[in-house]
Parts: C-alpha cells; sequence; structure tokens
C-alpha cells in the first residue's frame, strides 16, 4: 500500500529482515536515521493546547492500527479515535 501510493516518508521507518531461506519479514518503527526502534509510534501528534491526539497517516496506517478498535463509542471520543467513524 505505501509503495503504492509513493509513502516513501512511511516505508524508510520500516526496517526489512531477511532469513537464510529469503523469506522477508517488515518491523516497524525504525528510526531511519539511527536504524533504533522508535520508542512510540512517529505519526502520532498531539494537537496544539488540546489534550488530544491524531494519526498522521490515518488513511495510510498499518493493518494492526486499523483492525483495533476501541471499546466504546465514548473512549473514541475521549482518546480522539475514528475507530467508530461510519
Ligand atoms: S494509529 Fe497507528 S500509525 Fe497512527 S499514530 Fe496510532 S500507532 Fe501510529
Amino acid at each position: 500500500m505505501w509503495e503504492k501510493n509513493g509513502r516513501y516518508d512511511i516505508l524508510a521507518w520500516v526496517m526489512t529482515l531477511v532469513s537464510k531461506s529469503g523469506r522477508q519479514t517488515h518491523e516497524i518503527w525504525f528510526n531511519p536515521e539511527t536504524g533504533d526502534q522508535a520508542t512510540r509510534c512517529p505519526w502520532l501528534r498531539k494537537l496544539p493546547k488540546r489534550e488530544a491526539y491524531v494519526c498522521r497517516i490515518h488513511d495510510m496506517k498499518p493493518s494492526r492500527c486499523r483492525d483495533w478498535r476501541p471499546g466504546s463509542r465514548s473512549v473514541a471520543a475521549e482518546i480522539g479515535c475514528r475507530g467508530f467513524d461510519p
């Protein structure tokens, strides 16, 4: 998806590992400058002057994020998650 959409800024944070058999696996998020695994998601941004956060790659976020749903609509509203959006 990221390659198809030219999102090399996102792909830069993906580490590709190749096993001895040649099988590739991809791990997120690794700092492209240091190679270190990020301690928090690099795409999470706090909204100015608010206790709310947004995902800067909402339409391109990884499947594990797309598949996650908060437990209730009130929790979703509280954390600014769009998991209950139609
Ligand atoms: S939804 Fe996923 S990609 Fe987006 S900020 Fe949260 S952890 Fe990062």
